[in-house]
């Protein structure tokens, strides 16, 4: 059995990191983004948590992937339902 994770990515953003409550819920957008600014932005790179409000920015794309992945590893944070 597969589960199909059909939640539809931000524009610019380039990688995801499903984070413990994300996986948990089966909620593929409570997550961390790696996005794009483009090569003329110096921090590059921006990492957003949409479980809790961590971010970070960084100029090369291997520091951003692994700070998402760690945070991801240990974020259990679950956003407050908007409805
Ligand atoms: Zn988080």
């Amino acid at each position: 059995m597969t589960t199909a994770l059909t939640t539809a990515w931000p524009e610019g953003v380039i990688a995801r990191y499903l984070t413990v409550a994300g996986a948990a819920l089966g909620r593929d957008d409570i997550a961390v983004d790696v996005s794009d600014k483009g090569e003329e932005t110096y921090w590059r790179y921006g990492v957003t948590c949409s479980g809790c409000s961590m971010t970070d920015e960084t100029s090369e794309r291997d520091r951003a992937d692994h700070s998402a992945q760690a945070h991801a590893e240990r974020c259990r944070a679950v956003p407050r339902p908007t409805a």
